[in-house]
């Protein structure tokens, strides 16, 4: 696995498949993460879909 800086992770996939953008990761969302479920800023640019956060409502 790559290594990737948290400052371009902008939310991850939960388990149920719901999108928690970083503001709303809790510390256990931080630890018990894979890199696949990561959504970070080159894969949401590279994407033509947009990603919201399924907590807050807000863009990733
Ligand atoms: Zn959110």
């Amino acid at each position: 696995m790559g290594m990737i800086k948290k400052e371009e992770i902008r939310g991850r996939q939960d388990a149920e498949g719901k999108i928690v953008c970083a503001d709303c990761m809790e510390d256990d969302d931080w630890k018990d993460v894979r890199e696949a479920d990561l959504f970070t800023d080159d894969h949401v640019e590279k994407s033509d879909d947009l990603f919201f956060c399924d907590l807050c409502g807000n863009q990733l």
